[in-house]
């Protein structure tokens, strides 16, 4: 199959994902990119669940994540908590609000149909082909990762069940492991 094929499957499924997620969005008076910053944001560890967090993840301007944070806030869908550290550092909640909204958008109804609809290994096998298709263009293009600690350099096992980040210096939980970040790197580096 040639990459034009490939190209072509792949827009049209981000085109109906982006058609279902305004749908979704309108039950709620939410626009496509104000979902996705939920979703980010629900996804995110501690270390990323800030503005420029989002700004990187979305590849969007900072006054398009600012509009887009103003608006989430104003709805009541998330909190801004400055970091006990560092004053200058703000982190972004879901609230009870966001977290039901998500639940019931993410994944797309269509996707999770679809998806529920194929025998598990093909379950398995399509996650893992996706995987592997989104970190060969990030490594490719030289682009932010976004993965979990399992898969950094930093991370460090202490003991069962106890993690250690040697960037931050801090301990992670079993639940801090499960969630991606902005300061990932994989052992290439990347
Ligand atoms: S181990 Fe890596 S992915 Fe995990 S918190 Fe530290 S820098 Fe982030």
């Amino acid at each position: 199959m040639s990459s034009k094929k490939l190209h072509q499957h792949i827009e049209r499924l981000s085109n109906l994902l982006r058609n279902e997620a305004r749908t979704s969005g309108m039950d709620y008076g939410l626009q496509p990119i104000q979902l996705e910053a939920l979703c980010y944001l629900s996804n995110c560890n501690r270390y990323s669940d800030s503005p420029i967090g989002v700004t990187e993840y979305l590849g969007l301007t900072k006054g398009t994540v600012s509009q887009t944070l103003n608006v989430l806030h104003s709805k009541g869908l998330i909190r801004r908590i400055s970091d006990k550290k560092d004053k200058r550092v703000t982190h972004l909640k879901l609230t009870t609000a966001s977290k039901k909204l998500l639940d019931k958008a993410v994944p797309a109804p269509m996707l999770r149909r679809a998806y529920e609809g194929l025998q598990k290994e093909k379950q398995i096998r399509l996650v893992n082909d996706l995987k592997q298709l989104l970190t060969t263009i990030q490594r490719s293009n030289t682009m932010k990762s976004f993965g979990v600690c399992n898969t950094c350099r930093f991370n460090r096992c202490i003991e069962t069940g106890q993690y250690f980040c040697e960037l931050t210096q801090e301990a992670l939980s079993p639940n801090d492991i499960q969630l991606i970040c902005r300061e990932h790197s994989s052992e290439t580096g990347s």
